[in-house]
């Protein structure tokens, strides 16, 4: 089975589905293997979630329901329950439509398995370009490198060369010892970073944090091919060979903070640029979800944990604050308890960067809490 990946045209195929009110079975399996370390654990895993599903199915005489379990179940029969480079797997399913889509992810999700009139997508929205961050942990006989997002990090490598060891076995002079150590942690660090950018054209991030010490850094640095190099945001001292993943993930924190919070500061000086007369931007939920649907927004900015309930018209899923007619197509609108979620989905869909602004949130809240750098 061929896996997409999670991107704006995976998310606008599950936004578009034709489901003529039948469901759609929306599956979110967990690989993380600091969670869920054996094949086994995510079989059972994955057969409690099919089961609940089919006992609720079953309980709402949801005929099609079934059908769609039964779907996903034939599907894993055959299907080993793991996946290069992927920590988790979606699976979505709706034969009306003939559909039937797996994504591996980038990062870890909460089990999760739902029976509704449309694809669930809510765990995708992060993972849709985020920036992905990567450290890599140096010292002079070990290497570690971790991936992820501003919210999480796993160990995708780790290399042991125990050069001290092999080379006190060889009784040589003291100076000539010290030059074959220096010599093959050179070749250490020079191996380490051909790694990682062989690991950055598989898995691409976007910053680098470094953590080694003082003495190894500019070593590193040196190394590093000129792209990665100019991605390092920050660095650190740990316990390269003992740290545990949430060790380094806080000791990156603060330069993941530092690089988030620039970008956010930045954003926010074009919005106030924009808000000048002639100026691109809009400010409010009503005016950018005008402006956003009409294809007008570049960026889109959200105030972390900003919701704020409005209608979807359920012929073609334009978004409005009010209760009236749809503007398209003269529809009744239904009411949706979060139509920032729904904005934030349209703007993916439409590759529109979207900025969830989590240090300087208080300065879009005085804005309304959602605003929108214009195109035109
Ligand atoms: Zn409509």
């Amino acid at each position: 089975m061929q896996h997409s990946t999670v991107s704006p045209a995976a998310l606008g195929r599950l936004v578009g589905l034709r489901t003529g009110g039948r469901p759609v079975l929306s599956l979110y399996l967990n690989l993380d293997p600091s969670l869920a370390p054996h094949i086994s654990d995510r079989r059972i895993e994955l057969d409690s979630l099919l089961c609940e599903a089919a006992t609720q199915a079953r309980t709402m005489g949801d005929r099609d329901g079934a059908h769609e379990i039964m779907r996903v179940r034939r599907f894993f029969v055959d299907e080993r329950l793991a996946v290069n480079g992927a920590r988790g797997l979606a699976v979505f399913s709706c034969e009306t439509d003939g559909f039937f889509e797996v994504l591996a992810l980038p990062d870890g999700v909460a089990p999760a398995i739902h029976l509704d009139e449309r694809a669930v997508i809510e765990p995708l929205v992060e993972m849709v370009c985020p920036e992905r961050w990567c450290v890599l942990l140096l010292s002079s006989r070990a290497s570690r490198i971790f991936l992820g997002s501003r919210d999480s990090l796993s160990e995708i490598q780790h290399v042991f060369d125990d050069v001290h060891r092999r080379h006190s076995q060889g009784g040589w002079s003291q100076a000539r010892y010290q030059r074959g150590i220096q010599k093959e942690i050179d070749g250490h660090i020079r191996q380490t970073c051909e790694l990682l950018s062989e690991r950055c054209r598989s898995e691409p991030f976007h910053h680098l944090v470094l953590g080694c010490s003082l003495e190894l850094r500019p070593r590193v640095e040196r190394e590093l091919h000129p792209d990665l190099r100019e991605r390092v945001e920050g660095h650190f001292e740990i316990d390269v060979e003992r740290a545990t993943a949430e060790q380094v993930y806080g000791r990156a924190l603060p330069a993941i903070e530092a690089q988030e919070s620039g970008r956010e500061r930045d954003a926010l000086d074009r919005l106030t640029e924009g808000l000048a007369p002639d100026g691109h931007a809009s400010v409010g939920l009503e005016e950018t979800l005008g402006l956003l649907q009409e294809g007008r927004v570049q960026m889109l900015l959200v105030a972390r944990g900003y919701t704020a309930p409005g209608f979807v018209c359920p012929r073609c899923g334009r978004l409005d604050v009010e209760d009236r007619l749809c503007s398209l197509d003269g529809t009744a609108m239904r009411p949706h308890k979060n139509i920032v979620e729904r904005a934030i989905e349209c703007a993916l869909v439409r590759s529109v960067e979207v900025l969830i602004m989590r240090g300087h949130a208080g300065e879009l809240e005085r804005h309304g809490s959602i605003a929108a750098l214009l195109r035109y």
